[in-house]
């Protein structure tokens, strides 16, 4: 929706056009997301980047450090295991389709790394999750992965 108009007090005194765009657009995943992608294709490992001029590390990774704004020098692997920050469930898929079972997505923080990672959760009836639950990833069989963040396939709590 479009609108045009200079001091309107309303949204009734706008003048709106009504459409949809078809648009598209891609993203890369950068030089870092394609060294994390890298790391969990090949190795299964997760990684950050790390500043080593403020020792803070990020993940998702950085090319740049938030802190100094330094290019980021050096790279450090995360244990696989982090704990559950936050969690929601998905009743309707994206385009409007209720689900039959609801999917639960969780922001997943891992020890001595800034940000973390939201992904899908399984394994696990909704009603037992707690907040700080350790968390692993379930990877793709090596075989199967290619170098994208469904090469996790979910987090489930660590038994
Ligand atoms: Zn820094």
């Amino acid at each position: 929706m479009v609108a045009i108009s200079g001091n309107k007090s309303s949204e009734g005194e706008f003048r709106v056009w009504r459409g949809k765009l078809p648009l598209e657009h891609r993203y890369t995943s950068g030089v870092a997301g394609q060294r994390f992608f890298g790391s969990l294709k090949n190795r299964g490992v997760l990684i950050a980047s790390r500043c080593s001029k403020c020792d803070v590390s990020y993940l998702p990774p950085r090319p740049y450090c938030e802190s100094c704004y330094e290019a980021i020098d050096s790279w450090v692997d995360v244990k696989n295991s982090g704990s559950l920050y936050s969690h929601t469930l998905a009743f309707e898929t994206r385009k409007g389709r209720t689900l039959k079972t609801p999917i639960v997505f969780g922001l997943i923080r891992f020890e001595g790394v800034r940000g973390g990672l939201v992904h899908r959760i399984s394994a696990v009836d909704p009603k037992k999750l707690t907040f700080g639950m350790k968390m692993e990833p379930k990877l793709k069989p090596k075989n199967q992965r290619t170098g994208s963040i469904n090469d996790i396939l979910f987090f489930r709590p660590v038994v």
